[in-house]
């Protein structure tokens, strides 16, 4: 058989892997390139497939760089199956709706076609098929796929597939992005008994993370801060995953008197269509959030905490007095109702900006985290003497310890050979490096485009 990378190979987003055996063609997520425009050129560009000759896809999770080009795949000619958790299938239907608006908007400011539309995305969600963590799910009698808990968002998941040619089985793991253990909500990154190759995400390949028990006592110091000084705490954050584990903790040091009362704000409805989401999905979370369910804590709602959905409702927040706590995404501050905030609340040195999250190169996110000075946002300049921090233990990826624990569980086989994509070069080669060093295991880099036979 033959594996091709188109996404994600020597870069973070894209993710979108071809398998061809002799028997059939299949695709491990299809997702979209996220730079500075949803209309770039590379998801606009044909597949280097043909989409009608996919038979099947699996998809690992619902975050827009792995599941953002599927209604593109169907608008094109794809037709077959879409194999994921149900989970991850209904987040992807509110993430795809919500693409294909901003898609929409972007292209009437450019006067180009959309990648796509909101029929698209209904389309595409038709060819979806559950699949359970942990079942042995025969698609043909020469391929079954196991999915097994990535610990990443609520719903992702790693893809053990077994793949039976001239008599001879082989399994290939396609680990998703893998997750952050201890995360509230999602439980940790499930093992993987053995593999004769493995496809590993990158993203913190390079990188060790500060320890995660401390997140919530250093996110408890920030709001005490920002409370005593009677400013405004303003938190960027992605609809899915950080902002639902950022009101769990919230909830948590709200209900168990760590933090005194004071006005919050979930400013985002795509946050909180997410989050109604979650709800359905309680039997997917970890031992602590069910027990905590069990004992009759509502853990995405506390007193002080305010939804807001409607602009009307978002404009309101402005009349509340000082302090307030406010998330809003977008997480890099490259959209989203954020940017309003940020203007009213930016040039006060009171108040405080905190990120939780990775801020991409060429984000207003990363200028701030850099500590700039001043800001343009809408071509108007902005002081900035708002007090900026950071806590980087809320990532939702593994770091390299941790990729590397969960690389050598895999010993039933252990791996003959380990692919690594979805990272930048930097944290490519580190994590190649402490393969060598540590497991042993013959590794490549992937290119894209390029063929790679098992
Ligand atoms: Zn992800």
């Amino acid at each position: 058989m033959k594996i091709s990378f188109h996404g994600a190979a020597g870069e973070v987003t894209g993710s979108c892997i071809l398998i061809e055996t002799e028997k059939a063609k299949f695709l491990v997520d299809c997702g979209m390139f996220q730079g500075s425009k949803f209309a770039s050129e590379e998801n606009l560009a044909d597949f280097k497939f043909k989409p009608e000759e996919i038979n099947f896809l699996i998809l690992t999770h619902a975050h827009a760089d792995h599941c953002g080009r599927l209604p593109k795949l169907y608008k094109d000619g794809f037709r077959g199956k879409i194999y994921s958790t149900s989970a991850t299938r209904d987040l992807a239907e509110i993430i795809l709706i919500d693409s294909a608006k901003i898609i929409a908007e972007e292209a009437k400011e450019h006067g180009i076609m959309p990648l796509f539309e909101t029929n698209d995305v209904y389309d595409v969600m038709t060819c979806f098929w559950p699949v359970n963590y942990d079942e042995d799910f025969k698609i043909t009698p020469e391929i079954s796929i196991k999915l097994r808990d990535a610990g990443h968002i609520l719903g992702s998941a790693s893809i053990e597939c077994a793949i039976t040619e001239n008599g001879q089985q082989k399994k290939i793991v396609f680990s998703g992005d893998i997750g952050n253990p201890p995360a509230p909500i999602v439980r940790d990154p499930e093992s993987i008994d053995g593999a004769d190759l493995v496809v590993v995400e990158s993203t913190y390949g390079g990188r060790t993370h500060e320890p995660g028990e401390e997140r919530v006592q250093k996110l408890r110091q920030v709001i005490m801060k920002s409370i005593g000084e009677g400013g405004n705490l303003l938190i960027p954050v992605f609809a899915l995953e950080r902002s639902q584990e950022l009101i769990y903790e919230l909830n948590y040091l709200s209900e168990s008197r760590q933090i005194p009362k004071v006005p919050v704000f979930m400013d985002g409805p795509l946050a909180i269509e997410a989050i109604e989401i979650y709800k359905k999905y309680t039997n997917l979370f970890d031992e602590e959030s069910r027990e905590r369910i069990k004992s009759g804590d509502d853990i995405f709602n506390f007193t002080g905490l305010t939804y807001t959905r409607t602009v009307a409702q978002s404009k309101e927040i402005n009349n509340v007095p000082s302090p307030k706590v406010i998330l809003a995404g977008g997480g890099m501050i490259n959209g989203g109702r954020m940017i309003h905030h940020l203007k009213r609340n930016l040039s006060d040195e009171r108040n405080h900006l905190l990120f939780i999250s990775y801020q991409a190169q060429g984000t207003l996110g990363r200028r701030l985290l850099e500590g700039a000075k001043k800001v343009y946002i809408n071509n108007e300049e902005f002081a900035v003497h708002a007090q900026v921090s950071a806590i980087g233990a809320y990532s939702s990826h593994a770091d390299q310890p941790k990729l590397m624990h969960w690389l050598s569980q895999i010993k039933q086989p252990i791996p003959g050979k380990i692919l690594l994509d979805h990272g930048e070069k930097e944290c490519l080669l580190a994590l190649q490096q402490g393969i060598k060093k540590e497991l042993k295991i013959n590794s490549e880099i992937v290119e894209y485009g390029k063929f790679y036979e098992v």
